[in-house]
């Protein structure tokens, strides 16, 4: 459509097109010399010429100074880039992995870590005694091998990555047998017969969803067997007439056979979580002394550190991995191997890590102090949404999250939001367009906010 047909009589586009600055107008104005000190001045031309291109599909009206506009609309443009993409948010969902929210929250010990590993060289491959090349993963194996008990340890990129590169380095060309009630999905396309058949492993099933036998594991190892392997069925759990074999009884066939018991414990926990008031989840340990040869699992999960994978289990086994060329391409950087070491080191001190670890912290939370905080927030919260919401303390029931104990829940406390005009959806968008969204869920018309997870008590106030 053109501007004359656009706008009838006098005050139509036209003029005001004509009235459009040029650009070199724009760029001897004080304010466009200031985004540019700014933003630079490619980014600022592109924004300028963005912004006129706006003025001329949408004249301003009549007595509107376009150049003033044409600036306001370009440093509108420059602010939204200077915005990183990827920010901070709160973490009020009531799930403390959350997976599209970043898992895990690494501690000040970590993250001071990361930092000196970014600014400075390091030994990452260097022998500081011997002045020889070493081994990146030298830095955490030796944590590794103290909590889980195995001979051994090696890391990659995350436990996708580690249960592919176990599979591809002993099951190649072979079969792995695994029970059809452990063939798991976890989320964002992780399916144990896809990473199966990209490792070159030929998936054996066996037993039926509900039930699988010891003797199911002996009848299908033959020839071309490779390995046994045990997946834990992360985030589902079968009820009522179900049997699995346990690890423990599966090691001695697999021994008897020659062939490495592979278990992927997906979330995995170094220490036993019940002395923090949780329920019990496997540790790799319990794994290793159950007589498994291998154990995956991931370095974001219940462990409280960066994204990364675990492979733990017998020397000769880790030796052969670390031999397969793919694990040059899924190895841990040094940022990652940085943060991970500082982890694994609280874990030496139980009282500590339940202070120092924001994944322990935060799971270990009292309620009573949950609610406290959900109390003091309310009237805080009730009046900066007055106009949009009514405000109740209300208990709630948080989850882990990635897959661990999926079915049990931590009570929790937090703050029901009720809208008083709008949907819960609307009410929810305004929350997550504040300077720091909040991010809740809404369950009954109303939006929940559980505080388990929230820390930064005056960062969540003052933007109120
Ligand atoms: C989460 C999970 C994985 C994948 O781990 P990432 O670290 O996310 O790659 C694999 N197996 C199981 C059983 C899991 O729970």
């Amino acid at each position: 459509m053109r501007a004359a047909e656009r706008s009838a009589g006098g005050a139509d586009g036209t003029d005001a097109r004509a009235r459009l600055p040029s650009i070199d107008r724009l760029l001897s104005q004080p304010d466009a010399q200031a985004l540019i000190a700014a933003h630079g001045r490619p980014l600022t031309l592109e924004a300028l010429r963005a912004a006129l291109d706006a003025l001329r599909e949408k004249p301003p009206r009549d007595g509107a100074d376009p150049a003033a506009l044409a600036l306001a609309g370009a440093a509108a443009r420059l602010a939204r880039l200077a915005q990183p993409s990827q920010r901070r948010v709160f973490n009020l969902t009531g799930t403390v992995l959350h997976t599209n929210l970043g898992r895990a929250l690494l501690p000040e010990e970590a993250v001071e870590a990361v930092a000196a590993a970014m600014r400075e060289p390091s030994n990452l491959e260097f022998e500081i005694a011997s002045g020889k090349r070493g081994e990146r993963d030298s830095h955490v194996a030796s944590w590794l091998i103290r909590y889980s008990g195995a001979e051994a340890a090696t890391v990659v990129n995350n436990n996708a990555a580690a249960v592919l590169l176990v599979l591809n380095t002993l099951a190649k060309g072979k079969e792995a047998v695994v029970s059809r009630g452990e063939l798991v999905e976890i989320g964002g396309a992780f399916r144990i017969p896809d990473v199966m058949a990209r490792a070159g492993a030929k998936l054996v099933e066996i037993g039926t969803t509900n039930r699988t036998h010891l003797r199911d594991y002996e009848q299908a190892i033959g020839e071309k067997t490779a390995l046994l392997m045990k997946v834990h069925t992360s985030n589902y759990r079968i009820d009522g007439f179900t049997t699995s074999v346990p690890a423990r009884e599966i090691a001695p066939v697999a021994k008897a056979k020659g062939l490495p018991l592979v278990e992927d414990l997906g979330s995995g926990t170094l220490v036993d979580l019940k002395p923090y008031g949780l329920p019990h989840e496997p540790t790799v340990a319990e794994s290793i002394a159950a007589g498994a040869d291998l154990v995956t699992f991931s370095g974001d999960k219940l462990l409280g550190g960066p994204q990364a994978g675990m492979i733990v289990g017998r020397r000769d086994l880790i030796a052969q991995i670390n031999k397969n060329p793919l694990k040059r391409a899924l190895r841990l950087d040094k940022i990652r191997l940085a943060a991970l070491e500082a982890v694994l080191r609280l874990y030496a001190d139980p009282e500590k890590l339940r202070r120092r670890l924001p994944t322990i912290r935060h799971l270990a939370r009292p309620k009573a102090e949950i609610e406290a905080l959900a109390r003091r927030l309310a009237p805080v919260v009730a009046q900066a949404l007055s106009a949009h919401a009514t405000v109740s303390v209300a208990e709630c029931a948080s989850q882990i999250g990635s897959g661990a104990l999926p079915v049990e829940n931590l009570p929790s406390a937090g703050l029901k939001l009720e809208p008083t005009g709008g949907s819960a959806d609307r009410l929810a968008k305004r929350l997550r367009e504040l300077p720091i969204p909040i991010i809740g869920r809404i369950a009954d018309g109303a939006v929940i906010l559980d505080l388990r997870c929230l820390e930064d008590e005056a960062a969540f106030v003052a933007q109120l």
